[in-house]
């Protein structure tokens, strides 16, 4: 007998696992398409802004990620039960953003590998408010009950405590921020890596064209720095630049 699999749309394959839990098909497919869909608006891509096959699966060792097969698919691996919609947006568009981004997918902070942490961060957060706004309209029963727990799961995700402390903003201010922020990655403190992707949020939201960047990055670890990076980014497309230059300077304005 076959693994038991939920074909989400032409390119990506949800596989089922036991350890998901009960959950509404219907909803979670529908999770992992919005945030396709969304994103190939934004990129201004077709249809389906990915031609590489993406399968989703089961995290057996607690860590959700994205990694590489050697027949080039995208292995997208989830921790969290399928009835929790607002920890699985947040996991699955994180990883999402890994495979557009479609860098080499390994473990390891080298370069600016910190830098698209930090933005696959902010597409988590852009996408769960994407998604409060769509199931308040919603007509489906099961959805608009569900908002007020995510709208609660993104606002604790955003609120000064928890993102943007006096601690971290301090640490934010120091030379070598970069540093003491790539060490927090090491040690997997999402609190710390969150506060700089809380203050990019807004950027993005005013500017969703502005995702096009993510198109560019290619291997992150290549790139030394931001000014680097964002020298490439500007030359690759032009469309971009006021939002751009907007990131730069807040980007700068930390350190
Ligand atoms: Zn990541």
């Amino acid at each position: 007998m076959g693994i038991p699999t939920i074909p989400v749309s032409h390119n990506m394959l949800f596989v089922l696992d036991p350890r998901f839990g009960d959950f509404n098909r219907d909803i979670v497919s529908d999770i992992f398409r919005s945030v396709d869909t969304r994103f190939a608006e934004v990129l201004g891509t077709s249809q389906s802004s990915s031609t590489i096959m993406s399968v989703i699966l089961y995290a057996s060792d607690g860590i959700p990620m994205c990694s590489s097969t050697s027949e080039n698919i995208h292995h997208i691996y989830l921790c969290c039960k399928g009835g929790d919609y607002s920890i699985l947006m947040f996991q699955f568009a994180h990883e999402y953003c890994h495979h557009l981004i479609g860098g080499e997918l390994k473990g390891g902070i080298e370069g600016l590998k910190w830098f698209e942490e930090t933005v696959c961060e902010v597409a988590s957060m852009y996408h769960l408010r994407r998604m409060i706004s769509d199931w308040k309209r919603s007509n489906d029963a099961e959805k608009l009950h569900a908002v007020p727990e995510i709208q609660k799961y993104l606002e604790h995700l955003e609120k000064p405590s928890y993102s943007a402390s006096s601690d971290i903003l301090r640490h934010l201010k120091m030379e070598g921020w970069i540093e003491w922020y790539i060490s927090c990655y090491k040690q997997r403190s999402r609190p710390s890596s969150n506060a700089v992707a809380v203050k990019m949020l807004p950027i993005f939201e005013a500017n969703p064209h502005l995702w096009r960047i993510i198109l560019h990055f290619g291997d992150m670890r290549r790139w030394k720095t931001l000014d680097e990076l964002f020298q490439h980014l500007r030359k690759a497309d032009s469309s971009y630049e006021a939002p751009l230059v907007e990131l730069q300077v807040l980007l700068r304005s930390l350190y």
